[in-house]
């Protein structure tokens, strides 16, 4: 009988259970967490709190199914004001946006504790950009994404959104794309992109790339090995 139950219970799980990554990594970040030009003072905090519970602790999907009409009035209601009237796609890229971002940042600092030296980058199905693509499947250094985040996220609110959004504007120019393209050899991103906080998803605003720790030696060994020819 509770072997019946287990069973049940098991794919709702997946799609509820608590994330506590991203909710310490939100903790973190939340005093000076940029989501919208529009959204500051108390509409900020509004936001952040149904993110935090909409998104974040229940690990809710961005993408595939996406956020239902009803998920994105609730959060036109919770955070009032001028975001009453923004578009459907507005609201979805200030959730995903937002989201993608607490994520990764969970993600890094996790693979940092427990010393992993590299990450990949697995790019999206859905509307991808040249740049997620160019970096599909490519490594990055942790520590050097993990203090570059840092830096980020101590930010006062309005720098932060000013340098999040050049990062975001840049990545998406087709001269930018093709210098990083020549750039990563062994399909690994110079630390002079990932230090400046270029090429750590998400990448854009609706971006679903995301990251995985990796073996040392998936990276390293492979460099090693190509080197001697
Ligand atoms: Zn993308």
């Amino acid at each position: 009988m509770s072997e019946i139950v287990v069973r049940v219970s098991q794919p709702r799980l997946q799609d509820e259970v608590v994330d506590t990554r991203a909710h310490r990594a939100l903790v973190t970040l939340r005093p000076n967490f940029y989501l919208n030009g529009r959204l500051t003072g108390d509409a900020r905090e509004r936001a952040i709190d149904f993110l935090e519970r909409e998104y974040i602790d229940k690990g809710r999907a961005l993408f595939g199914r996406g956020p239902s009409p009803e998920m994105l009035n609730d959060l036109r209601k919770a955070v009032g004001g001028t975001i009453a009237n923004f578009s459907d796609e507005e609201v979805l890229r200030i959730i995903c946006f937002a989201t993608q971002r607490v994520r990764t940042f969970g993600n890094v600092m996790q693979l940092r504790q427990g010393r992993y030296k590299w990450a990949k980058i697995v790019s999206h199905r859905g509307p991808a950009r040249p740049i997620c693509n160019a970096l599909n499947e490519t490594f990055f250094r942790v520590r050097v994404a993990a203090e570059v985040l840092e830096e980020i996220a101590a930010l006062p609110v309005a720098d932060q959104g000013y340098f999040i959004r050049q990062i975001i504007e840049i990545g998406q120019t087709e001269d930018f794309v093709q210098s990083l393209r020549l750039s990563i050899d062994n399909r690994i991103v110079p630390e002079s992109f990932t230090e400046k906080g270029f090429c750590i998803p998400p990448l854009h605003e609706l971006c679903g790339c995301r990251i995985e720790g990796v073996d040392k030696e998936e990276v390293e060994g492979r460099v090693s090995a190509n080197s001697l020819f």
